[in-house]
């Protein structure tokens, strides 16, 4: 059996990234923070199709909670281990910078920037060990250019694109790489205060994208053909100039 972790895999993009990662026969640990029907909808689209996951609800912005599931997991599969991890979960609190209260960074940050410690960290160890590992970076067009509203959602994303780049360096050799994805505008329940009829007007394919599309590219990213790719950000965007 080979395992993926999804964080954030109950809705959005990272429900369709465990549709396609487990079409490529990989059994997929759905992570989620409290949407438990949404997470059980995620896991039986899995199952239909023929494929298998299972639950592993944590909350992705603190430390001891992420390392005790993901420890508790490891626990219990003596043996195995998680070799594709796409730490997608993420939240937006926008708010001009004079306006913006500091629980409006502090969530941004812990649960955009710091997830990627809290639970990396605890499963590169075994990817080292075993040789192999894919990890995936959600990201945003936000990190690469910075956007207004966004200093707390575009400084998280430009911290993980930091840490993408930093990390790939240290465990390319043992056939681990680090990437990051970064969308632009993907229709999901976190854009669903945009509307698409004033903000496709700066995209050149007019339109939003689908969290389809974004699964496919880190589909390809977390399979074994993409043994050359590490350390990269690859923006899916609809052809924005970043
Ligand atoms: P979404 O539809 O709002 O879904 C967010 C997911 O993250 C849900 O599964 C949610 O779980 C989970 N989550 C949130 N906080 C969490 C926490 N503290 N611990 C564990 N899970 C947590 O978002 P999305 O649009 O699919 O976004 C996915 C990723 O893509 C994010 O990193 C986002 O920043 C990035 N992104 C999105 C867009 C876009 O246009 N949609 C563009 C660029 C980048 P619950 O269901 O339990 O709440």
């Amino acid at each position: 059996m080979k395992y993926a972790l999804v964080t954030g895999g109950s809705r959005g993009i990272g429900r369709a990234v465990c549709q396609r990662l487990s079409a490529m026969g990989l059994h997929v640990i759905i992570n989620y923070l409290s949407n438990k029907a949404e997470a059980e909808n995620t896991l039986a689209l899995l199952q239909n199709a023929g494929g298998s996951g299972e639950l592993l609800p944590f909350n992705v912005s603190n430390r001891e909670e992420s390392e005790k599931a993901l420890e508790g997991w490891i626990a219990a599969h003596p043996g195995e281990y998680i070799e594709v991890l796409i730490n997608n979960a993420g939240i937006r609190k926008d708010n001009l910078m004079m306006w913006m209260k500091p629980e409006e960074w502090d969530d941004v940050l812990s649960t955009n920037l710091d997830s990627f410690f809290n639970v990396t960290r605890v499963l590169v160890r075994e990817m080292l060990v075993k040789k192999y590992g894919r990890i995936v970076n959600v990201v945003s067009v936000s990190g690469i250019t910075g956007l207004p509203g966004q200093t707390n959602y575009s400084a998280a994303k430009a911290g993980v694109i930091g840490a993408t780049k930093a990390l790939s360096q240290e465990v390319a050799r043992r056939n681990v790489t680090v990437n990051a994805i970064a969308p632009g505008f993907i229709s999901t329940d976190m854009v669903s205060d945009l509307k698409e009829e004033d903000f496709k007007k700066i995209i050149p394919m007019k339109r939003f994208g689908k969290p389809e599309e974004v699964a496919d590219l880190i589909g390809f990213i977390a399979s074994e053909k993409a043994s050359y790719i590490s350390g990269q950000v690859i923006s899916i965007n609809g052809g924005l100039p970043y």
